[in-house]
């Protein structure tokens, strides 16, 4: 039960251009952006007045203990825009003793200056979208930035870290671009763990409609690696990260101890979010809600917020409603998995159909126990590290295809 959301989400659509496997919502500003005066500036501006506008707008404002500023490429913006986007957060909803307050940071898009801005704006966390050490799969995948500029944000995301002026940071990574072979991947791995990041995200490549990637895969123009080579780019991703000291607590993510990102531990345990900008999804008491993806059609939905009355998942309803089977696929994404009888119990089912549907689940999940992909712990049931969590997808299925039978 969780009844005032504690963190936020905040998009900021802009990028440079779109790169080749990216379908988020995002305005590409071209290459010559300046966020405050130059080109660019006034879309950048207009934006920033309508995300005022909507962050203001809700009703049951409370503290937040933690906020992420995501998009596209949040380090568009200029320190000032970022510590004015923060005030307003302190000002209006209260930030908690400790808050983590992530921002995101593209290497082709901000120095050593800017970070020292950001920090002094108030960012204490940020994750840098390195994507790769590799130029030639960098500029495959559309990247505007080379191995040297991730290598220079590296060193001075690793030197702020050290010296105590930033609680933690990130390098995120996409596993299996086109051109990262077994050999280029294990290349990636030992750069990454040289700056000791505290955490590592490691997503997998996914082909999206729309995007460049998916035209040339069409075209028979794209060759990415082998489902051979894609298994043992995850075995190895395992096989250093956790020899160098770091602990997968979430199937895309690593961590030092203590350095888990409590900001994603809100989206897998289930507690609400705000959330705010063009294309971005909130949850705050349960039912899921994404604004406009289009820049116009999100503006006139914030004229509508604020002039009329908020939508229905913005109201306070008192309780945080999450189906059964949602609450299962995102606590089995963390390592400690998910206690099924306490799950079960939240569902307020009568004695004889909580045990013929636990019994159905069980035998559901028979086969992946024997085999070994799925662990049971008393009452609780995880993925087993490495091979349940890189098949996750059929335990998750076999789940969905139990609710739909039940329900
Ligand atoms: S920088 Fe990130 S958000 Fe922007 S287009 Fe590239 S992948 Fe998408």
């Amino acid at each position: 039960m969780n009844k005032f959301p504690r963190s936020a989400y905040i998009h900021i659509p802009f990028c440079h251009r779109r790169c080749f496997y990216c379908d988020f919502a995002v305005i590409p500003l071209g290459n010559k952006i300046e966020s405050s005066q130059g080109y660019g500036s006034k879309t950048i501006k207009e934006y920033l007045h309508f995300l005022y506008k909507e962050i203001l707008s809700i009703k049951h404002k409370s503290p937040l203990s933690t906020i992420y500023i995501g998009g596209g490429t949040p380090s568009i913006l200029c320190p000032q825009q970022i510590k004015d986007l923060i005030i307003l957060f302190k000002e209006n909803y209260g930030l908690d003793y400790g808050a983590e307050i992530t921002m995101e940071v593209d290497p082709a898009s901000f120095n050593q200056d800017d970070l020292y801005g950001f920090i002094n704006a108030g960012i204490n966390r940020f994750s840098l979208g390195a994507q790769s050490f590799n130029n030639q799969i960098l500029q495959n995948a559309g990247r505007r930035h080379l191995r040297e500029d991730v290598e220079k944000c590296c060193s001075w995301l690793k030197k702020t870290y050290d010296s105590g002026l930033i609680k933690s940071w990130s390098l995120d990574l996409i596993q299996n671009l086109p051109l990262s072979g077994f050999r280029e991947w294990q290349e990636d791995l030992k750069k990454t763990v040289n700056f000791s990041p505290p955490h590592i995200s490691i997503y997998d490549l996914n082909i999206e409609n729309g995007t460049v990637f998916k035209k040339l895969i069409a075209l028979g123009k794209l060759q990415l690696p082998s489902d051979d080579d894609a298994f043992r780019n995850s075995e190895s991703t395992n096989f250093i990260l956790k020899g160098s000291g770091y602990s997968r607590y979430e199937i895309s993510n690593y961590c030092l101890p203590g350095h888990q990102s409590r900001h994603n531990r809100v989206y897998w345990t289930g507690l609400g979010w705000w959330s705010f900008g063009q294309g971005s999804t909130s949850s705050p008491w349960g039912e899921k809600f994404t604004r406009p993806r289009i820049s116009k059609e999100y503006k006139k939905w914030v004229i509508n917020q604020c002039e009329n009355s908020l939508d229905s998942s913005l109201v306070n309803k008192g309780f945080l409603y999450r189906e059964l089977d949602e609450k299962i696929m995102l606590g089995m994404r963390l390592r400690e998995g998910v206690d099924i009888y306490k799950l079960f119990e939240e569902q307020k089912w009568e004695k004889k159909e909580f045990e013929i549907n636990l019994r159905s689940l069980l035998k559901e999940w028979e086969m992946y126990l024997e085999s070994g992909l799925l662990v049971r712990n008393g009452n609780r049931f995880l993925l087993s590290d490495p091979k349940g969590m890189e098949l996750s997808n059929q335990i998750l299925i076999s789940m969905f295809k139990w609710w739909d039978k039940i329900n």
